[in-house]
């Protein structure tokens, strides 16, 4: 089995430079550690995908390089549907007819933590989820037998979240992102995780199910965000961040690429050369914040 980081976005839109400096991320993690880098589309919510060959253009131009052939989550249902299968068997998933509302309003469980699904569904009777199978399509969720668990983060250090009885399939049929991940991590060999900390608290729920699924949870690193002049993640809508728009008011990618490997405290020069001086303890700790630089 091979040994292997990965990027892995949602092709819901262009890649801004916060999502281009993960991927820069991500691939100088592998490939400091000697892991191969591989790249996964997460493309399971159909109506959000459609910019994959944008992003995968935009991350060649940065100079990010993948060493297997891109991998698509919507070609992998069978390898989702037996693990679902899988925890059916163990006993470990309900159907959950709950609608976002209900679950808003419902009283939320004793020492349940804030967010936490109020496991309304985990206790009906026969009889009550017979009359409710009747009334709509049911979502799959896991039946946790613990309330947190515990990472090691590379950044974050022991690091402790919540877990809930989680979403695995919802009721439109399609697989949840926190299942595909899980399965799809361990299935290309990949035992480390570079990702933006917006994603830290889905961790314990990942590598819970890792391990009910005896898989092996791989390492993480839960690099910062990059945020506006307000502190405000960035998004599109903070002007010139994608490729295409910097490329427009005179910034090739070349430079985006200097910039990004600048604010890490690396050497501007091609991803190669910057390689060598790459270490994780030297990753900063806190949020980058982008202004568009003049031409
Ligand atoms: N597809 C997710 C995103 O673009 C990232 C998933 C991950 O890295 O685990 O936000």
């Amino acid at each position: 089995m091979t040994s292997a980081g990965r990027f892995a976005p949602s092709p819901s839109g262009e890649l801004h430079v916060g999502n281009l400096r993960t991927a820069i991320l991500a691939w100088l993690f592998a490939k400091s550690s000697g892991r191969d880098f591989l790249l996964r589309v997460e493309d399971l919510d159909r109506a959000r995908s459609g910019a994959e060959a944008e992003q995968l253009r935009d991350l060649q131009a940065v100079g990010v390089r993948w060493d297997a052939a891109v991998v698509r989550q919507t070609e992998r249902a069978k390898l989702y549907e037996a693990a679902i299968a899988r925890l059916t068997a163990d006993g470990r998933t309900y159907e959950c007819f709950c609608t976002r509302r209900e679950i808003q309003e419902a009283p939320s469980a004793p020492h349940a933590p804030q967010g936490a699904y109020p496991g309304t569904c985990r206790r009906l009777s026969h009889a009550e989820r017979e009359i409710r199978r009747a009334t709509r399509p049911a979502s799959i969720r896991l039946r946790a037998e613990v309330s947190e668990w515990g990472v090691e983060d590379q950044l974050h250090g022991h690091y402790v979240g919540v877990v809930d009885d989680f979403v695995l399939r919802r009721n439109d049929g399609v697989t949840a992102y926190n299942l595909a991940v899980v399965v799809d991590d361990a299935q290309q060999g990949i035992d480390q995780v570079v990702r933006g900390d917006d994603l830290l608290s889905s961790t314990p729920r990942q590598a819970y199910l890792a391990t009910l699924l005896g898989l092996p949870v791989p390492e993480y690193a839960h690099v910062p965000l990059v945020v506006n002049n307000d502190g405000v993640r960035l998004a599109k809508r903070d002007g010139a961040v994608t490729l295409g728009d910097l490329a427009a008011v005179g910034i090739p990618a070349e430079r985006v690429r200097d910039l990004i490997l600048e604010s890490l405290q690396l050497p501007a020069a091609p991803l190669l050369d910057a390689l060598p001086h790459f270490t994780p303890q030297n990753v900063p700790k806190t949020p980058w914040v982008w202004t568009t630089p003049r031409a």
